[in-house]
């Protein structure tokens, strides 16, 4: 295999940034809407317009629930607990 040059590493860091800065926009893009109070170009999570204040209704995002994300904790622990006790129990009973 050839071993690249300096120029062809940039070059190739280049491409690689631009194919990421691409694919960033194409992402959001996906995500602009029309405003309907002023019809300047605005992301569909937004709840209000960054240009003229109106309201928008959030489409396709949900914010993280608090609540549900500290259910979702506990669950966790407990299932790690769960877990624990019993690779405890197996080795106490593999030792008796
Ligand atoms: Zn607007």
């Amino acid at each position: 295999m050839k071993k690249l040059t300096e120029e062809e590493r940039a070059a190739l860091e280049e491409q690689k940034r631009e194919e990421r800065i691409r694919k960033r926009r194409a992402r959001l893009e996906k995500h602009a809407v029309d405003c309907p109070h002023c019809g300047k170009s605005v992301l569909d999570h937004m709840t209000k317009c960054p240009y003229c204040e109106g309201g928008l209704t959030p489409r396709g995002y949900r914010p993280v629930d608090e609540a549900k994300m500290k259910k979702i904790k506990s669950v966790a622990f407990i299932v790690g607990l769960v877990i624990a006790a019993a690779v405890i129990i197996t080795v106490f009973a593999l030792r008796g």
